[in-house]
């Protein structure tokens, strides 16, 4: 089964402590599902002490990023993903070793894919999202025109006087829909999600030998008491961009990170997300940029540019300071 997911909630306000305690379960079994199914599929092994020398000695990873700029993973809190969950690393050689997606002429467009009605202030802009995709990934995102869920064969219930569709008919329905060159389609709801019997929802959930996936951005919004406005909004859109880009990544064969404080690091809550970065480690950078061959520096530099425009100041000075000391050259 090739599922994943990994966030945690923000819910029904008054439901919100049950929910909580009943999410951290659920939706850790199912990245755990993702987790097995990398590791079978793949053969990672952890990696020996000399493949672990490469990422402080490797020619790729101290001559274009500053490595020590990053921050070394410390031990986890009781109730962070990594306490619970035993993952092996991926260094950057088991990840070219293992079977994965490859980005070709012929298939190189994410495609987001909106499924039913977004509300503006409670959801992510579409094309500022997709503008970053096209940064963060140096790939062509295109957004769909929104899918009538009516016109889908989806599987419904209600949690709490909500509703929620079905993962796995979403997931059918959207792999009929996969245009020739996609490399993915993301599909974007604002509908909450469950995966099948036994659970109370989970937050998306990606069929990577489909490259399909279905993400709910439901539970991300803090609600209309943060105040001003516009921290509301730079909340979701930072929410949905950490979502987007970390289940995307799990689209491109990279599985959870165990070397450095990273946007593919594992969480248990949306707490863990928050104090999560939206960087990719230079491990995982490594990884990345093989499979898609962006230049290095322009990436940092437009994205710094990006979260600046977007009001997110930490993010872009972390970016900018990259774009500063690293060296201008490409894999
Ligand atoms: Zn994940
Ligand atoms: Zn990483």
């Amino acid at each position: 089964m090739d599922d994943t997911s990994d966030f945690l909630p923000w819910w029904v306000r008054h439901q919100r402590l049950v929910l909580a305690a009943s999410a951290v379960v659920l939706v850790a079994a199912v990245s755990a599902w993702f987790v097995a199914e990398t590791q079978l599929a793949a053969g990672v092994e952890r990696c020996d002490p000399e493949a672990e020398a490469e990422l402080g000695s490797d020619d790729w990873a101290s001559g274009v990023v500053d490595v020590a700029a990053f921050t070394p993973l410390d031990e986890p809190g009781g109730g962070d993903w990594r306490a619970i969950h035993k993952e092996p690393r991926q260094c950057f050689s088991d990840w070219l070793d293992r079977k994965r997606q490859d980005v070709t002429q012929e298939r190189r467009t994410l495609y987001l894919q909106p499924i039913g009605s977004f509300d503006a202030e409670a959801s992510p802009d579409m094309e500022t999202l997709a503008e970053f995709g096209r940064i963060y990934f140096g790939l062509p995102v295109k957004v769909m025109e929104p899918l009538d869920p009516a016109s889908l064969e989806l599987s419904k219930r209600q949690l709490g006087g909500e509703e929620q569709w079905l993962t796995t008919d979403v997931l059918d329905e959207l792999e009929t829909r996969l245009p020739n060159d996609a490399y993915a389609m993301l599909g974007l709801t604002m509908t909450d999600l469950w995966p099948g019997d036994g659970w109370n929802f989970v937050f998306g959930q990606a069929r990577l030998s489909g490259r399909v996936g279905i993400y709910s951005f439901a539970r991300y919004d803090p609600g209309p008491g943060v105040r001003p406005a516009d921290d509301r909004r730079r909340m979701i859109l930072l929410r949905s961009m950490k979502v987007m880009s970390h289940e995307t990544g799990h689209m491109f064969g990279i599985t959870h990170c165990l070397h450095y404080e990273c946007n593919m690091n594992g969480s248990n809550s949306l707490y863990e997300t928050d104090s999560q970065p939206i960087h990719l480690c230079p491990v995982d950078l490594r990884k990345l940029h093989h499979a898609v061959s962006f230049d290095i520096h322009r990436r940092y530099l437009a994205l710094a540019e990006f979260y600046a425009e977007q009001g997110l100041v930490e993010q872009a000075e972390f970016v900018r300071l990259r774009a500063s000391t690293n060296q201008p050259k490409t894999d």
